[in-house]
């Protein structure tokens, strides 16, 4: 299949761990990478954010991304990029009236409206689009109220791209839940999760060593809904409890570690731990590449996910693949990924004091580690490698032809009666 994967903020090529650049960066690429791994041909549509970089530039075989000129050519937020939409999908429908794709598949909601745009301006035929939201603005107002700073249309336009593309591909079933709730209907929704490279992430390679006998990590973005500040409220905890032995490792941030202190999230957390006398045990580590994390992972005893909500995390995926347990608030895709007990524990959302009673549970009892610890390696290599994640992703995009191509031979039909 000719495939056009649309990706507005989030190119594949970006550098991980910044504001705006995360797990939708790591799904496009590695997505596009397998579905390229199985024979098609996939072209990723992505914002030019850098006036020097090629319109056109090759990711792997097979996968090509082109940066299209849809607002000033610089790193913009992307809660500012709605008033280029309509250009970025004039200029999908450019491309596609030239060689018209096979599928488009979308990723966020403004890639869907480009997409959608782009699709019905298609001369010689509409592509389907199938869609994957990421994140969704109504759970996102749920939970930050005032301080989401997505635009106003968000609201309205977003479950209007869920409604009108062909196929809504859900990462988590809480998504589900939520896109029926927005009028989706359910038989347009199809559950894939998000993968892991378990070639990268495996527990079996070097290690970091870590100062103190028991290591806890948080990685990811630092922004609050994350929720660093509860792991270091935790560390407090377990300190004051009388664990003198064990440190926190924060990976991400929006800069590397040589300007780690100017990152504004960096300085609220380490106030943070200052306020909680812990400032001495948590490292902040700043941005770290992909390839460093399988070593930075394999050195902690427990990795902590204790976001607000989440669409659905691919750090504990990483953290199982690499055979650490994840302790993890019980929230969207992690209530799928981790399974309570088996390769890690649940805790309910924003509570701090459960994150310490499951950590010292867990750093408490070295034969529960290990077995935590096998079982995510074992669930990560057999239902999340990107190998099967775009073996079923194909499936979804075969489903949704098949649809068309039923619609167009009825349509035909009713026009020659
Ligand atoms: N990440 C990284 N370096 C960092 C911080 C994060 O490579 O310093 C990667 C992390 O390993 C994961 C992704 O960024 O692959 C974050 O994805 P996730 O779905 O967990 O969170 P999101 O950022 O999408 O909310």
């Amino acid at each position: 299949m000719k495939i056009s994967m649309v990706s507005e903020h989030a190119s594949p090529l970006a550098v991980l761990g910044g504001v705006d650049a995360g797990g939708q960066n790591v799904h496009v690429a590695e997505l596009s990478s397998a579905l390229a791994a199985r024979g098609h041909e996939v072209t990723v549509y992505t914002r030019r954010e850098d006036r020097s970089v090629d319109e056109r530039v090759r990711l792997c075989d097979g996968v090509e991304v082109v940066h299209v000129d849809a607002g000033p050519p610089e790193r913009v937020p992307k809660d500012e990029l709605l008033p280029y939409m309509d250009a970025f999908g004039d200029r999908l429908a450019e491309d596609w009236s030239r060689e018209t794709p096979d599928i488009v598949h979308s990723h966020f909601w403004m890639s869907g409206l480009a997409a959608l745009r782009g699709a019905e301006r298609t001369t010689g035929g509409r592509p389907p689009v199938v869609h994957t939201f990421h994140a969704l603005g109504t759970v996102k107002r749920r939970h930050q109220g005032a301080e989401d700073t997505s635009p106003a249309e968000r609201v309205d336009l977003e479950p209007m791209v869920g409604r009108s593309v062909d196929q809504v591909i859900a990462t988590c079933s809480d998504e589900a839940f939520e896109l029926k709730a927005l009028g989706v209907p359910g038989s347009r929704i199809t559950v894939v999760p998000c993968g892991v490279d378990t070639r990268l992430f495996s527990p079996n390679g070097p290690s970091e060593t870590a100062d103190r006998p028991f290591r806890i990590m948080t990685v990811g973005r630092l922004v609050p809904r994350k929720g660093v500040g509860l792991t270091i409220s935790a560390l407090a905890s377990l300190v004051a409890a009388g664990r003198d032995d064990v440190e926190l490792v924060v990976l991400g941030g929006s800069s590397g570690p040589d300007h780690i202190q100017e990152d504004p999230d960096v300085q609220r957390l380490l106030a943070h731990a200052r306020s909680l006398g812990v400032d001495d045990r948590v490292v902040f580590r700043g941005q770290v590449r992909q390839d460093e994390l399988p070593a930075a992972l394999r050195s902690a005893h427990v990795v902590v996910c204790a976001p607000w909500y989440e669409p659905f995390g691919i750090v504990p995926l990483e953290a199982m693949a690499t055979g650490t347990p994840v302790v993890a608030a019980a929230v969207g895709g992690l209530i799928d990924s981790v399974v309570h007990g088996r390769t890690g524990l649940h805790v309910p959302p924003r509570d701090a004091g459960a994150i310490a009673d499951a950590v010292t549970m867990l750093l408490d009892d070295p034969e529960l580690l290990a077995s935590l610890g096998a079982a995510g390696v074992e669930r990560t290599r057999s239902r999340y490698s990107w190998a099967r994640v775009a073996a079923d992703t194909e499936r979804g995009y075969r489903r949704v032809l098949g649809r068309a191509r039923r619609s167009a031979r009825s349509s035909g039909e009713a026009v020659t009666r």
